[in-house]
């Protein structure tokens, strides 16, 4: 049977299956706001038919600029149902970098979060008359309103998606020059990703779950868990726009999966830890975006009994690849050897292909699985993508004969663990997201102050790495003393460069992208090709004790 891979299919069978399971959303008043999978497909339908009258038609990008919340939900099934590409804006990238992607996406129409009015501004006045539509909305907003569109629909809608290749879903990642790059998914490819992370040794979701993502709906689709709760039929729980406390959270509940990145894990362990008897009814917390410390999955596992499931993955690939579960084998290893083996990207989810290649070799030589050998890490499967939006597949990203090039380097060992040791990309991935070091040194490059520039992330104990740029300053004027094997400028010149220096990078690129440190230095170390040599660089400042370096 040709039976199409389509999102109706998928939203058709939640309705009619689960239509009694829940969604729950934490409003910006702190309320909930609660209904079932039922009340939630009569609304799609009505959405549908609101947006098809707004003009917006196949193929159309309809972007999002929200958070995790009930309507953002509507819009991950009523945006691709109706044929269109559903386009989730990351709110933590700058009105800059947004109103690049904007135009490049095209995007026809916008669902905005009031709760984000007020950020949305500043993009706003770079994008110019886009449509906005949007939900809680504030006394003052005088956008078209997501409610009253809806009152207004047609409640009935008859899905037609006539091809399962047809586009559904458009995310943009940070790429290594810090230009963005889109990444387009067909109903197909999620279909399957879905059926992928559902399995019983990946997420492991059932009906019988509540889950929990924190992982954003604005940065690669969530992890794929919209789609994933909703087929399984767990209830949701939505955070919503405003932080909450996740303690709190997961004992009104009965939270029994969570999702998010490292750094949120790290940051809520000590309540969750005092709070051990509320929380008990979490069974698992899936974890991916950067690597989560052996220590952390011990904390997790042995303090709490809470089960650490480490998944890696990229925007590229819908986002999931591995996931690092035990197998039968290793249930009489040590504690401590099993922590360790979970600390590893894990092993290629079923449908997924890895293979390792020599670290930037232009013709193809496929490295040993030995645990030992490091190469870079390549890609193929149904919901990997073969290229970016707009664009040929270059063989920066793609091989000849069609695998992704992750820039991820690894081991991998005889079972299939994948181990990331370095990145090959210039990324830094702070609190789960990408930084790109290139972008910052070429904005610091164009300063009259800055003679060279090279941005390192150094590891950081909230947020996995955060940036720190080496400065070379322009001779005039400066005078040196030298501290550690660095030259530094006496106190005020760095100080008010610094200052300037701030204020440059900030007017391109958000807060969180602004190097922690500024170190002045006389020389940057080269590779013998004559590039900053960015591993001398870290070692400077990671193993020979430099770390107090202003
Ligand atoms: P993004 O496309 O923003 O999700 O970023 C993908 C990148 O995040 C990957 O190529 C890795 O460099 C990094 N990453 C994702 N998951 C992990 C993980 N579990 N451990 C280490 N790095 C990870």
């Amino acid at each position: 049977m040709n039976y199409p891979l389509t999102l109706a299919q998928m939203l058709e069978h939640a309705h009619r299956i689960h239509g009694d399971k829940c969604v729950q959303t934490v409003l910006p008043n702190g309320e909930m706001h609660r209904y079932t999978y039922a009340a939630l497909y009569e609304r799609v339908k009505s959405l549908a038919n609101a947006i098809t009258e707004l003009g917006i038609q196949r193929g159309d990008r309809v972007a999002t600029y929200a958070s995790n919340t009930y309507q953002h939900l509507e819009l991950y099934y009523a945006i691709p149902c109706i044929g269109a590409v559903l386009h989730p804006l990351n709110i933590r990238l700058s009105a800059v970098q947004l109103a690049q992607i904007v135009h490049e996406a095209e995007d026809k129409l916008i669902f905005v979060d009031g709760a984000f009015s007020e950020q949305f501004g500043d993009l706003r006045n770079k994008i110019g008359c886009k449509r906005i539509v949007r939900f809680n909305l504030m006394p003052a907003d005088t956008d078209t309103s997501y409610e009253q569109l809806l009152g207004e629909a047609e409640p009935t809608y008859t899905w037609d998606i006539q091809d399962e290749n047809w586009a559904m879903g458009l995310c943009y990642t940070s790429g290594t020059q810090g230009e963005p790059r889109g990444v387009l998914y067909t109903h197909r490819s999620m279909f399957l990703h879905t059926l992928a992370v559902n399995q019983a040794d990946v997420f492991g979701l059932t009906e019988a779950d509540v889950v929990l993502p924190l992982v954003p709906m604005f940065h690669a689709m969530a992890w794929g868990l919209p789609y994933a709760c909703m087929f399984a039929g767990a209830d949701m729980v939505l955070p919503g726009p405003k932080p909450t406390c996740l303690a709190d959270l997961i004992a009104e509940n009965d939270i029994t999966v969570a999702a998010g990145v490292p750094t949120v894990w790290a940051k809520a362990y000590p309540d969750l830890q005092r709070r051990r008897q509320d929380i008990s009814s979490l069974r698992r917390v899936i974890v991916g975006g950067e690597a989560m410390p052996s220590t952390l999955i011990e904390a997790y596992e042995k303090e709490l009994g809470v089960e650490v499931c480490h998944a890696w993955g990229m925007t590229e690939m819908s986002p999931t690849g591995t996931c690092s579960k035990l197998r039968g084998t290793h249930q009489n290893l040590s504690d401590a050897k099993k922590w360790d083996i979970k600390a590893k990207q894990g092993r290629p989810v079923p449908g997924v292909e890895l293979r390792l290649a020599a670290e930037a070799s232009t013709s193809f030589t496929e490295l040993p699985w030995d645990g030992e050998t490091v190469g870079e890490v390549q890609v193929r499967s149904p919901w990997t993508a073969s290229r970016y939006y707009k664009s040929e597949p270059t063989t920066e990203h793609f091989t000849a004969d069609g695998w992704l090039r992750t820039g991820d380097l690894a081991t991998i060992d005889a079972e299939g663990y994948m181990q990331i040791v370095d990145r090959a990309k210039a990324l830094i991935r702070s609190g789960g997201e990408s930084i790109s070091s290139i972008a910052l040194e070429t904005a610091l490059l164009k300063h009259p102050r800055v003679l060279e520039a090279a941005v390192i992330g150094v590891p950081d104990e909230k947020w996995g790495e955060r940036p720190l740029a080496v400065v070379v300053l322009t001779p005039v004027g400066a005078e040196c003393n030298t501290r550690n094997g660095f030259s530094l400028f006496p106190d005020q010149i760095p100080n008010r460069t610094e200052e300037a220096l701030r204020g440059q990078l900030a007017a391109e690129f958000p807060k969180f992208w602004i190097p922690d440190r500024f170190v002045f230095v006389d020389e940057i170390p080269k590779t013998s090709v004559g590039k900053s040599d960015k591993r001398a660089i870290l070692g400077m400042f990671v193993s020979t004790g430099n770390s107090d370096l202003p």
